[in-house]
């Protein structure tokens, strides 16, 4: 479970949101990007990508790339959503 100060989450949330600018798969993406980054217990960023056990059983390795079926077919997925969200995170916070 990653440790998220839900106030400064809902902040990068709404930039992500603006960022895609309508994009309705990016938008879906993010929104259960951000209940998974709630509720997954498996998630663990290592530095550079986030880790992440899924629904599926599968883990992942996401940051600009990821191993999914979605990635590979070439449409957003909540893995890199969620990794671009942990990284925005982390970077306010060392701002
Ligand atoms: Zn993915």
């Amino acid at each position: 479970m990653l440790n998220i100060d839900q106030d400064r989450m809902e902040q990068i949330i709404q930039e992500a949101f603006d960022r895609v600018s309508g994009n309705r798969r990016w938008q879906t993406a993010i929104v259960k990007a951000n209940r998974q980054i709630e509720e997954n217990p498996y998630m663990h960023f290592d530095g550079s990508a986030l880790l992440i056990l899924s629904d599926s059983g599968e883990i992942y390795s996401a940051n600009g790339s990821c191993q999914c079926r979605a990635y590979q077919e070439g449409f957003p997925c909540w893995h890199r959503a969620a990794s671009r969200l942990v990284q925005c995170y982390n970077e306010i916070l060392h701002e």
